[in-house]
């Protein structure tokens, strides 16, 4: 029988494991496949560690890692993927904002010779306007930046064959965007439009500092174009900044001098700020160098019941 393992990453979700693991166990009853769930504790300050722990001493298709501290989401992800020992890997939230009820479908697709099943959010409903908003023009953005294209909403709520799982496991980047990686890799692909609904229980973890940082992950881990543009406006802006020299010299022969101070602050600021962005941006490139050349692990685990597997 083939197996399929599902990574669940979890931050603070204590009162979202048991209905999240009874929703999955009933899916698979129906199914002639063995499982096994990966719960990855992201270094929760509630009690999820102790609630999946519970559940995993009675029940031996429950797996678990916890982190040392909170590593974030992709990281989370990403020790899920390194542990899955299976026929397929299927990564969903534990909100319930991933429908488990989806999963027979998505196994259907990867029979029929699809090796990866991404899905597509087909309603905003669970989202707040803000995110809303944030989420389409990050997309948006992204596309316009950068080579991969992704479809707007494409959360990391998806299938993976054992040939992606083992070509998603040897990249080891810091920064990681699976959304953008797995696109990336190519093979079959495939779309599933699903139905979000609004989040089972507690608040959601992605704060505005975490989703701004997972943008800019997303932007400057699949794109330099940022620093073309950087290297373009400069360019413009010194072609343009020559234009005023005879406008300059005018006035300082002819006794404007002193009237100049409007548009000598308007481009100072101006060149200032845009000096600092083209900086900022060249300092998001070489931060992530940075952080590259000194290969720290992406997580810690603290402790794991997967000793067994891997
Ligand atoms: N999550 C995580 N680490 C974090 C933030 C979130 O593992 O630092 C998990 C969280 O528990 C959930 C999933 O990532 O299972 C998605 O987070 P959330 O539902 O809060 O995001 P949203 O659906 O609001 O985008
Ligand atoms: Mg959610």
């Amino acid at each position: 029988m083939k197996h399929v393992a599902l990574v669940v990453p979890l931050f603070n979700e204590e009162e979202n494991i048991k209905v999240l693991i009874a929703a999955i166990k009933a899916v698979f009853e129906k199914l002639p496949y063995t499982y096994n769930v990966i719960l990855v504790d992201d270094g929760s300050r509630d009690r999820s560690l102790q609630v999946v722990q519970e559940i995993a001493l009675q029940d031996s298709t429950i797996n678990y890692i916890s982190f040392s501290r909170n590593f974030g989401h992709q990281n989370a992800l990403k020790a899920g993927l390194d542990h899955a020992d299976a026929d397929c890997v299927i990564s969903l939230d534990a909100d319930m904002q991933h429908p488990p009820s989806m999963i027979p479908e998505m196994l259907q697709k990867w029979e029929e010779g699809f090796d990866v099943v991404y899905t597509v959010r087909k309603n905003m409903d669970g989202l707040s306007p803000m995110k809303k908003r944030s989420s389409s023009a990050f997309y948006q953005l992204l596309n316009w930046l950068s080579e991969v294209d992704l479809e707007v909403g494409t959360p990391d709520f998806r299938l993976i064959g054992r040939n992606v799982l083992e070509v998603l496991r040897s990249l080891n980047e810091y920064d990681l965007f699976y959304r953008g990686l797995v696109k990336w890799v190519g093979f079959k692909q495939i779309a599933l439009e699903y139905e979000e609904n609004m989040r089972f229980a507690g608040k959601s973890k992605y704060t505005f500092k975490k989703m701004f940082r997972l943008a800019l992950q997303g932007i400057t881990s699949f794109s330099i174009r940022p620093l073309y543009a950087a290297a373009y406006l400069g360019f413009f802006s010194t072609i343009a900044s020559l234009l005023y020299f005879p406008y300059a010299a005018y006035s300082y022969f002819f006794g404007h001098v002193i009237n100049g101070w409007t548009s000598v602050i308007v481009t100072v600021a101006f060149f200032g700020g845009l000096q600092l962005t083209i900086l900022g941006i060249i300092g998001i490139y070489l931060g992530k160098l940075f952080m590259q050349a000194k290969g720290r692990p992406l997580y810690i685990v603290k402790e794991t019941n997967l000793y067994g597997r891997k």
